[in-house]
C-alpha cells in the first residue's frame, strides 16, 4: 500500500474516532491487539475501565507501541477508574506493566487465582507502588462505572489457574448490555449459563476464548441473545481462532460478527437505547442493523 494511501486511511481513522461522542454515550472499544485481548470501556460521565491488556512482548513494549495506552492517550484519558485482569495468561496481561507505568488505576480487579500466580508479581509491585487496592469480587457481585453504568461479575466463580478462572463481566447501560468474556473454558461457560441464564442478555457478546472450538455454545447464545459478536484474535494465528464451528453458530443465529483480525479496532457506541459501532476504517453508526 502506498504511503499516501496509508496516511489517508489513518487520517480517516482519526476522523472517525475523533467524532465526539454525543453526551450520554457509552463507548466499548475492542482493540486490535493481535492474538490477545484488551477492551476499554468509557462511561457517559467519563469513567474508564480497562479489561485486560495484551498481547505485547514485554521486552519491547512501550507507551508508544502499546495499543491500549495509545488508544487511551488518543481519547484524552488521564486516569483509570478500574483495571481488570481476567486471568494471568500473557495474551491478556503482558501489557499491564506499561499500562500501569503510564496510568494510575483507582482499583485493580482480578480473580483470586491470579494473586498466587508468579506471572502477576511484577504487576503487583507496580500496584503497590501506586497504592492501588486489589479487589477479587465474588461471582454475581456488581460495581458502578460512573453514575449510569453497572458492571456485574458473571463468571461462575471458578478459581482454577489459567483459563478456567477467567473473569467475565456484564456491562449495562440503559437497556443495552455488553457481555465481556475472556478465556473461560467450555465447563465454566456452561456453569455461567446455568447460574445467570437470561441474566446474560446482551446487545453485544465478546466471544469467549478468541472463538476457539468448543467456546460460544448454543446455550450461551440462547442466554445472551446478542445482536452482534466481537472476536478478538490475531491474523493467521497459530491456533486457528476463530473456529469454523463458532462462526457457523453465530451465522446460524443471525448474529453480526466483527473480528479484530479483519476489522481492526472495533468501537461500540451506545446511548443506552441503541448501539452502533465504528471500525478502524468504516463508519456505520446506528445503522438499521442495530435497530431492534
Ligand atoms: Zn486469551
Amino acid at each position: 500500500m502506498s504511503k499516501t494511501k496509508n496516511s489517508l486511511l489513518f487520517a480517516l481513522f482519526l476522523l472517525v474516532l475523533c467524532v465526539p461522542a454525543a453526551a450520554g454515550n457509552l463507548r466499548v472499544a475492542v482493540l486490535s491487539v493481535g492474538q490477545g485481548l484488551s477492551v476499554v470501556t468509557e462511561s457517559p460521565d467519563g469513567r474508564v475501565m480497562v479489561f485486560d491488556c495484551g498481547s505485547e512482548n514485554p521486552r519491547f513494549d512501550s507507551a508508544n507501541t502499546n495499543r491500549t495506552v495509545r488508544y487511551l492517550r488518543f481519547r484524552g484519558v488521564r486516569k483509570l477508574d478500574a483495571v481488570v485482569l481476567s486471568h494471568a495468561d500473557s495474551d491478556h496481561s503482558s501489557g499491564m506493566g506499561v499500562l500501569l507505568k503510564n496510568y494510575k488505576a483507582k482499583t485493580f480487579i482480578t480473580g483470586k487465582a491470579v494473586l498466587a500466580d508468579k506471572r502477576f508479581a511484577a504487576v503487583e509491585r507496580a500496584l503497590k507502588k501506586q497504592k492501588t487496592p486489589i479487589r477479587c469480587p465474588a461471582s454475581g457481585e456488581s460495581f458502578s462505572l460512573g453514575r449510569q453504568v453497572k458492571v456485574r461479575v458473571v463468571s461462575p466463580g471458578a478459581s482454577g489457574k489459567g483459563n478456567t478462572g477467567s473473569l467475565a463481566l456484564l456491562v449495562k447501560y440503559g437497556s443495552e448490555s455488553f457481555l465481556l468474556t475472556s478465556d473461560m473454558g467450555k465447563k465454566e461457560e456452561a456453569a455461567m449459563c446455568r447460574r445467570f441464564g437470561s441474566g446474560l442478555a446482551a446487545s453485544v457478546l465478546l466471544v469467549p476464548h478468541h472463538g476457539s472450538s468448543g467456546s460460544c455454545s448454543q446455550a450461551l447464545l440462547r442466554a445472551a441473545r446478542p445482536r452482534a459478536a466481537a472476536i478478538s484474535c490475531g491474523r493467521r494465528n497459530k491456533y486457528g481462532h476463530p473456529s469454523f464451528g463458532v462462526l457457523k453458530r453465530l451465522s446460524d443465529n443471525k448474529i453480526r460478527v466483527l473480528m479484530t483480525a479483519r476489522d481492526g479496532d472495533i468501537v461500540f457506541v451506545s446511548d443506552g437505547k441503541r448501539t452502533g459501532f465504528v471500525k478502524k476504517r468504516k463508519k456505520a453508526l446506528f445503522s438499521d442493523i442495530w435497530s431492534k
